[in-house]
């Protein structure tokens, strides 16, 4: 590292568990790139302060944003992309060459990333969010705009899961456990089945499940989550989480750096291909 040296961190609470330094500095040690990437904590309050703290510190040009300050951040940067406007959240902040930061959502299209790698074009398709916080409306909102039939929100909070289904305009409804069956997709976007959550129940009950579905878990700790196990049991094709972490880590690095991300850096980063 130099004077010259860029930095990008993600900020988040907790965030010691994050493997996006890992797959961020594979990447750029790629690409010979003089970028580094760091994990700040940023207690519920300060993202602010974070961000003002960016801002100040020219050569600090890339920020990750992870749970729970995404909103908080949207409130805090100089413009927003389409995606980041509809959503009103960020996980991604860009320093643009005239110095403003720019908020940018790549949840959703890291998802639409990782099902491309499956196998599964959304067009015309029938899926299922079960979940509706802010990576269910990220996801809701893309499988819609990518061509879905049907996007169908399924949540323990029916207020909440009316709320998210909105973003999937026309194609969006909310839905109950026993319509899982009908959809080809079924995204779990809760954090039930992660490794030290307080509640070990499955999501939905696996009878909803079946042969010929494509089931994917955001959850990727575990890598084979009870849901998924589950769903692999019942002859459905299951995925975790970890091809949209590294999906949407990709589009964060092309949106830094202007370059095409090496993906197999990263995805050997977290132990994959
Ligand atoms: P969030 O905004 O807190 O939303 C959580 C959702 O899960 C809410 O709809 C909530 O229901 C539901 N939920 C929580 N506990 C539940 C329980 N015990 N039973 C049933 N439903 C429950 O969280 P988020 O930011 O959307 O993240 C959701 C998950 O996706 C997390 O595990 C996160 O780590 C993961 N994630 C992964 C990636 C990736 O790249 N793989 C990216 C983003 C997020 P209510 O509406 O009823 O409260």
């Amino acid at each position: 590292m130099t004077a010259a040296t860029r930095l990008a961190a993600v900020i988040g609470s907790p965030v010691a568990h994050s493997l996006s330094p890992a797959i961020h500095n594979a990447a750029f040690a790629a690409l010979g790139l003089p970028w580094t990437y760091l994990a700040f904590e940023v207690a519920p309050g300060r993202v602010a302060q974070a961000v003002r703290g960016m801002r100040a510190l020219a050569g600090f040009d890339g920020m990750s944003v992870t749970a729970p300050h995404k909103l908080a951040a949207a409130n805090e940067v100089d413009g927003l992309s389409p995606d980041a406007m509809a959503l009103g959240v960020v996980n991604t902040v860009v320093r643009q060459p005239d110095g403003r930061l720019r908020g940018e959502s790549t949840d959703g299209p890291g998802l639409l990333a990782s099902l491309v790698d499956s196998g599964f074009d959304p067009v015309g398709r029938r899926c299922v969010v079960i979940g509706a916080g802010g990576a269910a409306r990220a996801i809701t909102r893309s499988l819609a705009r990518s061509g879905a039939a049907e996007v169908m929100v399924v949540n323990r909070t029916r207020e909440n899961a009316i709320r998210t289904c909105a973003f999937a305009g026309a194609v969006g409804r909310v839905g109950e456990p026993q319509d899982v069956v009908n959809a080809e997709l079924v995204v779990n976007a809760t954090p039930l089945g992660m490794i030290g959550g307080d509640d070990d129940r499955l999501v939905l009950d696996p009878a909803h499940l079946r042969e010929g579905q494509l089931v994917v878990d955001l959850v990727y700790d575990p890598p084979l989550t009870p849901f998924l196990q589950a769903a692999r049991d019942r002859g459905a094709t299951a995925v975790n989480g970890l091809g949209m972490l590294v999906h949407q880590a990709a589009l964060q690095f092309s949106l830094w750096t202007g370059e095409d991300a090496p993906l197999g850096a990263m995805w050997a980063a977290v132990g994959r291909k």
